[in-house]
């Protein structure tokens, strides 16, 4: 699904065949989770293939990177173009971009001996797919901001997420929805909370989330949109009073809730702000 025996791949500044590039088993990113993603889209636009925020992206990368005291010695723009590179040379048009950092063997629990960074992409739908979702609080809390950099988009965080995930799909619902450890709305575990009330959009404030760059897009097109967004911190009874909910993130673009657990979002998704959002959204990736 990822990749097959054409697929070409960017690793430590050389292109080269998925299926000839290997990595160590003794590395630090496998057996630590120390390491750093990120998860990116391109979309075919009239101009061609465009990398969306693609400079975002990396700076957030570097950032990530930074806060875990990974030594970041890459150049953005030659990620950026190895990126298109990458979606070329794998007739890509439409694609999700994953370039991960990650770190040669060190057993020690200290920074990293050398940093490498690969940079794959391959074709993928909307993550949360399209259908409204059934989302259901999740019993996992997100890391506590003095626990991990929650701020970083570190693969070690993503175990939470998993967890959470997993216990939603279990219970027979579409997604969870996380908390922060104080009991307030967080965000998903690959997306950021948006609700609907009276008129105005509620998003968690920043601080215990991870910053997404869908969420910031999603303000911008508020702001043109003269759709007034309160960021604070809000708990589950705000949002089961919500009129509609939907998560934004670049695997899963802008999705909006059914339900959550035994409530149901009474305002219909075709009247929402959030489906109005979406529409911009979509048009502002393929612009
Ligand atoms: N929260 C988490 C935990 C995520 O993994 C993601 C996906 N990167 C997001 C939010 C949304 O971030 P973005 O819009 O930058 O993709």
């Amino acid at each position: 699904m990822y990749y097959n025996q054409e697929t070409i791949i960017y690793n430590n500044g050389a292109f080269d065949k998925a299926t000839n590039t290997t990595t160590d088993l003794y590395g630090q990113t496998l057996h630590y989770g120390y390491g750093v993603f990120e998860g990116i889209r391109a979309y075919n636009t009239p101009n061609g293939v465009k990398v969306f925020k693609a400079i975002e992206h990396y700076e957030r990368l570097k950032n990530s990177c930074e806060l875990i005291n990974i030594p970041f010695h890459f150049d953005i723009q030659e990620l950026i173009e190895a990126t298109y590179k990458v979606l070329e040379q794998n007739n890509i048009t439409d694609g999700y971009i994953r370039p991960l950092v990650y770190c040669d063997p060190n057993m020690a629990l200290s920074t990293p001996t050398k940093v490498n960074i690969m940079i794959c992409a391959w074709q993928w739908g909307a993550y949360l797919g399209d259908k409204l979702l059934h989302i259901s609080i999740s019993s996992y809390c997100r890391p506590h901001p003095k626990s991990t950099k929650i701020e970083a988009k570190a693969c070690g965080n993503y175990i939470n997420s998993i967890l959470a995930t997993t216990e939603a799909k279990n219970k027979g619902f579409d997604e969870a929805l996380l908390l922060d450890s104080d009991g307030f709305l967080a965000e998903g575990p690959g997306a950021n909370l948006f609700f609907e009330k009276n008129g105005k959009l509620y998003t968690p404030k920043l601080g215990n989330i991870l910053p997404g760059i869908t969420r910031a897009t999603v303000l911008e097109i508020c702001k043109n949109l003269n759709i007034e967004v309160i960021q604070d911190n809000f708990l589950p009874e705000d949002l089961l009073k919500a009129a509609s909910a939907f998560y934004c993130g670049t695997a899963a673009e802008i999705i909006g809730f059914s339900a959550i657990d035994a409530y149901t979002f009474p305002l219909e998704w075709e009247f929402s702000l959030g489906k109005k959002i979406k529409d911009e959204y979509l048009q502002l990736v393929k612009q």
